[in-house]
């Protein structure tokens, strides 16, 4: 499963083919054409997804077998218990109740700025939005179309893309820098010898991003097919921080050397991160020319990390909640699109741009479905992270609002962390979250702290908006010509008979 998605390429003339990464990541983020983005999303969904069908039920079967003979009742309840809660399906229902109204802010705002750019025939400003129009294949961040959002677009941009003039390399050494400004450790030789740090030529590799421990105490790696732009300037420090992780708790024994708990491991980089997009920071590092202490930066700067932090949120929470109702049988083979696309509706409050059926399987076509990463652990950690920052500014000494906090250079910071990496999961996780922050409980506070400006600013703009999707069902129609003149002559084969199926109908 993992060799068809890592292989998988759309074809949009016999001798073209586009890989995920680079070629399809950079059309969903930069293009403006509905035509062709609709067609890199099906092309994709289908190459992906749709070989993936012939397997993943009987993966499932044999999952749960090996989870079973662990004394789980499936699959999902042996992932879960890493928690080391007897309620944590209901503690993350009810984080994300509480985070929902940002959520549903944030939406229709943006569903009101793709109304302006797409017009009427395709956005419903009661509805869902068409999944492929967020800058992402999986419209789990959105970041990507921050230029179409901008409120105060006079104000330097703060997408600082243009700006580095890095080669891939020189992106971990920026990483680094901060790590070892913290007082944390330097990457070892082995990493800058081992890791694979670009797209290698002439053959294929599995590109999506990943940090790996060898378990011999010296050799960790990250293996990513990185392209010289701010979101991966993010995902460099994210996976750096799992190398962090490896490198602190290595002198435990080898059960203790994993995360406090798996959402942990994934928040340790992006913490970081929330520092180093800062103005402040992007100033220090030279990618941002001016910056003044002006509330319309902040705007701005608030709402683009929305469009990737809250627009994250219920995406991290849908996906495991379909594989549990997978594992759990609770969703047979049959439903398993109908499912998907009933909580990327209910949760995301997106719909299939085109008609999809029980033939596709579009989960298949986000890394972590054939790749069998469990997906919770990236809500945890969108929640933690704030919560950990919000310590970490606290002990760095930075009084100010959370969003302008940039901890670089603090020892004291960087000790509470070293902490926390150095226990790896020695302890359960409510009592390394004790001792490092002084709470036993995951809990979006510091979140809705942090993004409190924008928020106020958004239910402003939204005063005669729709919050929410009570058109539920909705779905745009697929445009006249289409694929025939998206500009490129389609290799039929990409495009499935499916779509003229009967489309799935989704239920609330
Ligand atoms: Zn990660």
């Amino acid at each position: 499963m993992d060799n068809i998605y890592s292989t998988a390429k759309v074809h949009p003339e016999p001798n073209i083919s586009w890989s995920l990464e680079p070629e399809l990541t950079d059309i969903m983020a930069t293009s403006r054409s509905y035509k062709r983005l609709l067609y890199v999303w099906e092309a994709w969904h289908n190459a992906s997804g749709v070989p993936l069908r012939d397997y993943y039920p009987r993966f499932v079967e044999l999952s749960n077998n090996a989870s079973q003979a662990d004394g789980f009742d499936d699959t999902g309840a042996d992932w879960r218990s890493w928690y080391e809660s007897t309620t944590f399906e209901k503690d993350i229902e009810d984080l994300y109740r509480t985070i929902e109204p940002l959520y549903q802010n944030l939406h229709a705002f943006v569903r009101r700025k793709l109304y302006n750019q797409y017009g009427p025939k395709y956005i419903n400003l009661k509805g869902p939005i068409p999944a492929h129009l967020l800058g992402n294949m999986w419209a789990q961040t959105w970041n990507n179309i921050y230029d179409m959002m901008i409120p105060f677009p006079d104000k330097p941009n703060l997408d600082v893309t243009d700006e580095m003039g890095y080669n891939a390399t020189h992106m971990f050494y920026v990483a680094e820098d901060f790590f070892t400004s913290l007082n944390l450790e330097k990457m070892p030789d082995e990493f800058w010898s081992g890791s694979m740090l670009v797209k290698p030529e002439g053959r294929e590799v599995v590109c999506h991003a990943s940090a790996w421990d060898f378990y011999n105490r010296n050799d960790f790696r990250i293996k990513q097919c990185t392209a010289v732009t701010m979101e991966q300037l993010f995902t460099v420090h994210h996976e750096m921080g799992h190398i962090q992780y490896y490198l602190q708790y290595k002198d435990q024994p080898v059960g203790f050397r994993r995360g406090a708990n798996p959402g942990f491991h994934e928040a340790i980089g992006d913490v970081l991160s929330l520092s180093v997009s800062t103005p402040k920071h992007l100033h220090a590092i030279k990618l941002l020319e001016t910056v003044t202490s002006d509330p319309e930066i902040d705007t701005n700067y608030l709402l683009k990390m929305a469009l990737e932090k809250i627009a994250f949120l219920p995406f991290g929470y849908l996906i495991d909640q379909w594989r549990w109702g997978v594992f759990s049988g609770n969703t047979p083979p049959e439903r398993y699109n109908a499912e998907w696309w009933y909580l990327r509706t209910k949760y995301q409050g997106i719909c299939p741009p085109t008609g999809r059926t029980e033939e596709h399987l579009d989960a298949g076509a986000k890394y972590h479905i054939p790749g069998n990463t469990p997906y919770i652990r990236y809500f945890v950690s969108f929640i933690l992270q704030f919560q950990l920052h919000e310590k970490l500014c606290m002990a760095a000494n930075q009084t100010g609002d959370l969003h302008t906090c940039d901890i670089y250079g603090s020892a004291e910071a960087g000790a509470i962390l070293k902490k926390i990496l150095q226990t790896g999961s020695s302890k359960p996780w409510p009592v390394v979250l004790q001792d490092a922050i002084g709470t036993d409980k995951m809990d979006a506070t510091s979140l809705m702290k942090y993004f409190e400006p924008i928020i106020k600013w958004l239910e402003k703009q939204n005063v005669n908006e729709t919050l929410g999707w009570p058109d539920f069902n909705w779905v745009p129609p697929i445009p006249e010509g289409y694929p025939e003149d998206i500009g490129k002559t389609v290799c039929p084969t990409m495009i499935l008979q499916a779509r003229s199926l009967q489309s799935l109908t989704v239920v609330l």
